[in-house]
C-alpha cells in the first residue's frame, strides 16, 4: 500500500508524533491479524460517513480507511552528498509516495534546536535543499543517456525537455511539486521533490488557534497543505478515553485531534478515495486510486472477487441515507447495476456480484 514518509530535522518532534501514530490503536483494534511494523505508523481516516451506516445497517463495526507513515530518520545537512545515513535516508525517502516535514514551531528553552533558533520558514529550506541537490545529482547522471537516446527515439526527446525544465526549477530553490511540473515524463527519474508534500507543524499550544501565524506557514509551504499539531498533547491525547479527549480538544479550541487531521489530509495527499461497504457485521471503507473501475475496486477486497467480477450494485451515500434503506434506495430507483468499465465515485456504497 501506498506511504507516507515522515522527515524533519532533528529535535522537531518526529520521534513524539510518531510514538502517538504507533500507539494510536485503529489497526489493533480493528484488523486484529494485522502485522504492525515497527517503522510504520498506521491512523485512522476519519469518517463520519461510516457512523450512520452503521445506524442504517446495524453494524457491529466500523472501519476507517488507513494511511501508513514511516519514519524515516536521519536528514542531516549534506545528506544529498550520500554519506553515511545520507544515503539511507534518501533511499528511505525514494520508496514513500508522498514526503511529511515536521517543522518545529514550538519554544522550549530545553530543547536545544540544532540551528540555535525556531524558524520554520529555515528549516523548510534546509530541507528541500537536500531533496532538491539529490534532485539535481539524479538529473545531471541522467541527462547524457537520455539526450542520447532521444536521437533515435521521439519519446525520449519530450522526457528530455520535461527533465530539462525541471532541473531549472530545481536550480531555482523549488520543487517540482511546488512548481506543479506534470510528473508523468518525470516518473522513471523518481525525483524525490516531484513526491507530494505535507508539512505538519509542531506548534505551542497558543499556536493552534492563532490564524495569523497558521495563515503565514499555508503561505509558506503552498500548494502542500499544512497541518498545526502539538506532538506531545496528541501522545497524551490517545492516552484518554473519548469523553476526556474531547473536552481536553474544547478546551484548546480544537474540532478533532491533530492526528486525525493527519490522516485525512495524508490520504488526500496520496490522491487516494474511498468507497464503502455495509452490512450487519461491518460498515467499511475501502481504499481506491482515483479513476479506479469497479473490478479494481473489488479487487481490493479480494483478488478473486476482481476475477470474478460480474457486476457492482452501487448506491450513492447521500442517496441512501435519503432513503434510509437498500430496499428503499432500489424502490425509488437510486441503485444502479454497473458493470466492467464503470469507474468508481467517492462515497458509492457497493455490493458486488462475482463468480467464483
Ligand atoms: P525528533 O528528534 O525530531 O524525533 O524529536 P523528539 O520527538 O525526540 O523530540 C525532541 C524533544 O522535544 C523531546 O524532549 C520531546 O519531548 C520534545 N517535544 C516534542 N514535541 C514537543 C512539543 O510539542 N512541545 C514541547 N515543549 N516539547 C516537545
Amino acid at each position: 500500500s501506498l506511504s507516507i514518509g515522515i522527515v524533519g530535522l532533528p529535535n522537531v518532534g518526529k520521534s513524539t508524533l510518531f510514538n502517538a501514530l504507533t500507539k494510536n490503536d485503529v489497526l489493533a483494534a480493528n484488523y486484529p491479524f494485522a502485522t504492525i511494523e515497527p517503522n510504520i505508523g498506521v491512523v485512522g481516516v476519519p469518517d463520519p460517513r461510516l457512523d450512520k451506516l452503521a445506524e442504517i445497517f446495524g453494524s457491529q463495526r466500523k472501519l476507517p480507511a488507513t494511511v501508513d507513515f514511516v519514519d524515516i530518520a536521519g536528514i542531516v545537512r549534506g545528506a544529498s552528498e550520500g554519506q553515511g545515513l545520507g544515503n539511507k535516508f534518501l533511499a528511505n525517502i525514494r520508496e514513500s509516495d508522498a514526503i511529511c516535514q515536521v517543522i518545529r514551531a514550538f519554544e522550549d528553552p530545553d530543547v536545544v534546536h540544532v540551528d540555535g533558533k525556531i524558524s520554520p520558514g529555515d528549516d523548510i529550506e534546509t530541507i528541500n535543499t537536500e531533496l532538491i541537490l539529490a534532485d539535481l545529482q539524479t538529473i545531471e547522471k541522467a541527462l547524457p543517456r537520455l539526450q542520447k537516446e532521444a536521437r533515435l527515439k521521439k519519446e525520449t526527446a519530450a522526457v528530455v525537455t520535461a527533465v530539462e525544465e525541471a532541473q531549472k526549477i530545481l536550480e531555482q530553490g523549488t520543487t517540482v511539486f511546488a512548481a506543479g511540473l506534470d510528473r508523468e515524463p518525470l516518473r522513471e527519474l523518481h525525483l524525490l521533490t516531484a513526491k507530494p508534500f505535507l508539512y505538519v507543524f509542531n506548534v505551542d499550544e497558543e499556536e493552534l488557534v492563532n490564524e495569523e501565524f497558521k495563515d503565514r506557514m499555508r503561505a509558506l509551504v503552498a500548494p502542500a497543505e499544512a497541518i498545526f499539531l502539538n506532538a506531545k498533547i496528541e501522545s497524551e491525547l490517545i492516552e484518554l478515553d473519548d469523553a476526556e479527549a474531547l473536552e481536553l480538544l474544547q478546551a484548546m479550541g480544537q474540532e478533532e485531534p491533530g492526528l486525525a487531521t493527519l490522516g485525512r489530509v495524508g490520504f488526500n495527499t496520496l490522491g487516494l478515495q474511498t468507497y464503502l461497504t455495509a452490512g450487519p457485521k461491518e460498515s467499511r471503507a475501502w481504499t481506491i486510486k482515483k479513476g479506479a473501475t469497479a473490478p479494481e475496486a473489488a479487487g481490493v477486497i479480494h483478488t478473486d472477487f476482481q476475477k470474478g467480477f460480474i457486476k457492482a450494485e452501487v448506491i450513492s451515500y447521500d442517496d441512501l441515507v435519503a432513503t434510509g434503506s437498500v430496499a428503499e434506495a432500489r424502490s425509488a430507483g437510486k441503485a444502479r447495476m454497473e458493470g466492467k468499465d464503470y469507474v468508481m465515485q467517492d462515497g458509492d456504497v457497493v455490493e458486488f456480484r462475482f463468480n467464483v
